[in-house]
Formats: C-alpha cells, sequence, structure tokens
C-alpha cells in the first residue's frame, strides 16, 4: 500500500480513509466541500492534494451517506450513466462517448481563441459565448494563481469578465482542488459554468444532487477531456530537466504552440523565479511520453470516463490524423445540452466558429489509447488489484484478467509499478538534489516499458499482417466465417 505522506493530518473517518489508502482519492475537494468540518483537503510529498481528516473525528450515519454519495470515487451513489440518464436521457447513448446530441471537430481562429488555447480554443469560446448571452454570470475554471512567491501555481478561480475568461485559457496538468472556490460560491447569487477533467465534474453533478444551494449555482458542467491529472511533481520535473530547480519554478505553459510541427509535439514555456523565460518542445523531455503515466495519480487508474460523460458539452484535443499535423489545433466537440446545442449550432452557421460535425466513431478514434486504457484496462487492473487484496470502487467496467491479451497485461503491470515508483523516485531525486537520481530510479521500468511496447507492436502488426493474408487468400465460397 503506498504511504502517503500529510505534514499535520488529523485522524479521517474511516469511509476516507478507504479511499485514501487504497489510492483512490483525487484530492477533488468534494468531501471537503460538502462536509467541511469532518475533511479536508492538503497536498501531500508527492504533491498531490488529498483527503485529510477535519475538526471532528466521528461522522455520523447521514455523514457516511453523504461521503458514499459525493466522493467521485467512493464507489458507491449515482454513476456516469445514472448522471447523464437523468440530465440527457432523451439524446442518443454510446458506450465510449455517453449521452450526446452532436458530435464536432471544431476550432475559432476569430478573437483569437485558437492562438491563445490549448487546442481549438472551444472551451474558451463556449465560456465567453454563455457570458456574452448572459446565461451566466461568471465561470468557476483552474487559472495561474498570480501570487509572486507561491508553490502553487494554478487553483481554481472564478472569473467575471470576458477578460478574466480569456486569460484562464490553456489546460492546467496540475494539482488542483475546488472545496475554497465552491464555499465562495454557494455564498454568492450568481449562475455559473463549472470546468473540470471528467472526475470533478461527476463530483460536483454529486455535490448539486445533496446541495439544492449549490444546485442553483451551477448553470452549466463542462468537460475537459482527460488522459489523467498529473501532480505537481510534472511541471517541476519538466523545469528541473531543463535546468530551472523546483523551488524555482515561476509559470509554466504546458501546451505551448509551435508553429513548425504538429499539434500533437506542442512545446512546454517557463519561466523561473530569477526572470528567465524557457521554451522547448515536449518531444526531447523525460516526461513527455503520457502513456508510461509519470507523476499521475494513482486513483486515474480507477476512472472509466474519458470525455466527461456528465456534462452538458466536452472539449477535447482533435488527435485525429486529419487534425493533429496542423500546429494551430482543434477540439472534438461532444454536445449533450440541448440549449448548448443551439448555440453551437448557430455559431457554425454564422461563422463564428468552423469545423464540421464528427461520427462517435472518430471522436473515439481520437482518444483511441485513453479508451483502451480506461475500459479492458481497467477490467484487467480491477482484477490485478482484486488478487493483490486491495479495495477498489465499484466501476463500469467489471474485473476481468482476459480483458487484455497477455502482453499488454504485462505492459498494464509495468505501467501500474511506474506510477507509483515515480513519486517516490522524484521525493528522493529532490532530497539529494539531483534531477539524475530521479532518472536512474525510474530507468529500468521505462526500459522495461519500451521493451514490451516495441513487442507488443510487432505482434499487432503480425496479428494484422496474418489477418489480411487470410482474407487475400480466402476461398470465394468459404463464407467468410470464423476457422
Ligand atoms: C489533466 C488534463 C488531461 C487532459 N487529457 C486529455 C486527453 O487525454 N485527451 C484530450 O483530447 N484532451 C485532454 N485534455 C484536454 C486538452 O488538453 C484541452 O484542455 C482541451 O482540448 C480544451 O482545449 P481548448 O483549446 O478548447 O481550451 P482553452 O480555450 O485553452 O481553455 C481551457 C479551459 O480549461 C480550463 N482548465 C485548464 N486546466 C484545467 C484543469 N486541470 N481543471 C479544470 N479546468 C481546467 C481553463 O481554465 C480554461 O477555461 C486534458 C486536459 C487536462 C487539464
Amino acid at each position: 500500500m503506498p504511504d502517503v505522506r500529510h505534514s499535520n493530518a488529523l485522524p479521517i473517518a474511516q469511509d476516507a480513509l478507504q479511499v485514501v489508502q487504497h489510492s483512490a482519492c483525487i484530492g477533488c475537494g468534494a468531501c471537503a466541500a460538502a462536509m467541511p468540518e469532518l475533511y479536508q483537503i492538503e497536498m501531500n510529498d508527492y504533491g498531490e492534494y488529498q483527503a485529510i481528516g477535519g475538526q471532528q473525528v466521528e461522522p455520523t450515519d447521514t455523514n457516511r451517506e453523504a461521503f458514499a454519495q459525493v466522493c467521485p470515487f467512493s464507489g458507491g451513489g449515482p454513476d456516469e450513466d445514472d448522471i447523464g440518464s437523468s440530465l440527457y436521457g432523451d439524446a442518443t447513448a454510446n458506450e465510449y462517448v455517453g449521452f450526446h446530441r452532436d458530435c464536432y471537430v471544431a476550432w475559432v481562429d476569430k478573437n483569437n481563441y485558437r492562438a491563445a488555447g490549448s487546442s481549438g480554443g472551444m472551451t474558451s469560446w463556449m465560456l465567453a459565448k454563455l457570458l456574452g448571452v448572459g446565461e451566466i454570470d461568471g465561470v468557476i475554471h483552474v487559472k495561474p494563481a498570480n501570487s509572486p512567491g507561491e508553490r502553487q501555481l494554478f487553483h481554481y478561480a472564478i472569473s467575471h469578465t470576458l477578460d478574466e475568461v480569456r486569460a484562464g485559457a490553456k489546460s492546467r496538468y496540475y494539482p488542483v482542488e475546488m472545496s475554497s472556490v465552491l464555499s465562495e460560491v454557494r455564498r454568492s447569487t450568481g449562475r455559473y459554468a463549472f470546468v473540470g477533467v471528467p472526475c470533478f465534474v461527476k463530483a460536483v453533478r454529486r455535490l448539486c444532487l445533496v446541495d439544492p444551494e449549490l444546485d442553483a449555482r451551477i448553470a452549466y458542467c463542462i468537460a475537459i477531456f482527460c488522459g489523467h491529472l498529473k501532480s505537481r511533481a510534472f511541471a517541476e520535473a519538466i523545469a528541473w530537466e531543463l535546468g530551472v530547480e523546483p523551488a524555482e519554478l515561476e509559470t509554466i505553459d504546458f501546451r505551448h504552440k509551435l508553429y513548425d510541427r504538429p499539434a500533437s509535439q506542442y512545446g512546454v514555456k517557463l519561466t523561473s523565479k530569477s526572470g528567465e523565460t524557457l521554451e522547448h518542445p515536449m518531444q526531447g523531455l523525460a516526461t513527455k511520453n503520457w502513456g508510461l503515466g509519470m507523476f499521475k495519480y494513482l486513483a486515474c487508474d480507477l476512472c472509466d470516463d474519458v470525455v466527461g460523460e456528465t456534462a452538458d458539452i466536452s472539449f477535447g484535443d482533435a488527435w485525429l490524423d486529419e487534425y493533429r499535423l496542423d500546429p494551430r489545433g482543434a477540439n472534438v466537440v461532444v454536445v449533450r445540452n440541448q440549449r448548448l446545442a443551439e448555440l453551437v449550432a448557430q455559431a457554425f452557421q454564422n461563422g463564428e466558429i468552423e469545423g464540421k460535425p464528427l461520427s462517435t466513431k472518430d471522436v473515439y478514434r481520437s482518444q483511441e489509447a485513453g479508451f483502451r486504457h480506461r475500459r479492458p484496462g481497467l477490467a484487467y487492473r480491477l482484477w490485478a488489484r482484486e488478487q493483490r487484496g486491495e479495495w477498489s470502487p465499484q466501476k463500469r467496467v467489471q474485473p476481468d484478467a482476459h480483458a487484455l491479451p497477455p502482453q499488454r497485461r504485462r505492459i498494464m503491470d509495468v505501467r501500474v509499478q511506474l506510477a507509483d515508483r515515480c513519486r517516490a523516485a522524484f521525493v528522493h531525486a529532490k532530497q539529494v538534489g539531483s534531477f539524475q537520481t530521479f532518472l536512474s530510479e525510474i530507468d529500468p521500468l521505462v526500459t522495461a516499458h519500451q521493451r514490451l511496447s516495441r513487442r507488443g507492436l510487432w505482434l499487432r502488426i503480425r496479428r494484422k499482417l496474418s489477418r489480411l493474408a487470410k482474407s487475400f487468400f480466402k476461398s470465394p465460397g468459404d463464407g467468410g466465417g470464423q476457422k
């Protein structure tokens, strides 16, 4: 069981302890927003927010039930399908994309949204549109903390103006929690759009079900697709590899557009406390491969929602061959809410935004690796956890040893080990003041992953070639049935 260290943790209630101790806490702050006397959120030594105990130790039965209902990884309460069908039950359902009315590939060249955004700028455009037409009074999203000397570079905050919304553009691959901002929202009078990765949106949906005051404030939920959430160590490791020590990192843009290469080969731009500015393609860095899951919250390995199925609209990267080559970037968009479907369709008609409708098959294709990791991959990981006697929350995917072929199972085992090893290796590297120590400690697992992946690729090519050969030599009368 991983050792989660907190500076001054109070004893934590048993139900949350189970989630935290079994690496299922994403540190979103839903429990602390619902029951601040019982739960608080604190950053651990690995640079991850986690739930800790509050002033009161023993939860009542009502509190226990409330925890199960709001925590997105408790395994209790409504799941993504339940929430989706209660909100958009009249829309079309899809196993991967969830309920949906329309899917698009889209971008917004006008007013600099695309240039200023991570992908096509659609998320900031949608938020600005909602503010402009008076559907909302503010946006709850993740922005630079902008307090000099602060270790925490980004946080959830509220934007009330168009300029503030636009200044919040870009993806933050960084730990955030929402308990403070939700308290602020509850005390306010307006209506807001909430932006989050899928588990945060699910948590907000669940909070709204038990908290009428919050429900009245949250007018729309907007999701950004998610591969996994990163700890603070991800930003620090990027900086350190470029020569800026972790404590010296001042600002970071994780999605700096490089106009001489494909959108998928974006760069990183950062500044140090001494005023130095550095730019570098992610390609050349040790942390570039998201498939390795470096600095991933371990809870992300228990998630089965890639696109944010409980959100009114979801935005991701158009990682499709037709669009990934364009360095300007493009979004995949999944619309579930009727009003938002109208606003998006109108904007296409009047030329505010560009793009075209997309099939759910193409949405799947744009996130193929993510879906493989979250569905058959999750089924295997759940089974492996069962074998190790670890608790796991109830998921929509069932534990299954055979969900993956043997080669993929070995890759998955290495990834699980690497995600864990990475955390301790980085803490150790900071203690001894050497980035090289971090690289050396993870090297055996990175090498094993590379070797297995190369072999896996070769096996996939061989299977494909053998299928092609079979269909080529198939006799006309064999009916094409399986032998
Ligand atoms: C941790 C993480 C993992 C991701 N993984 C994938 C993936 O696997 N596949 C994929 O296609 N896309 C993924 N994305 C989404 C992608 O990076 C873009 O954010 C998305 O395509 C929207 O781009 P845009 O140009 O429309 O957004 P922009 O116009 O740049 O606006 C982005 C909006 O999102 C808000 N935001 C940024 N970071 C966060 C955060 N951590 N939590 C809540 N709100 C935030 C910003 O405040 C801003 O309002 C991920 C994003 C994050 C944060």
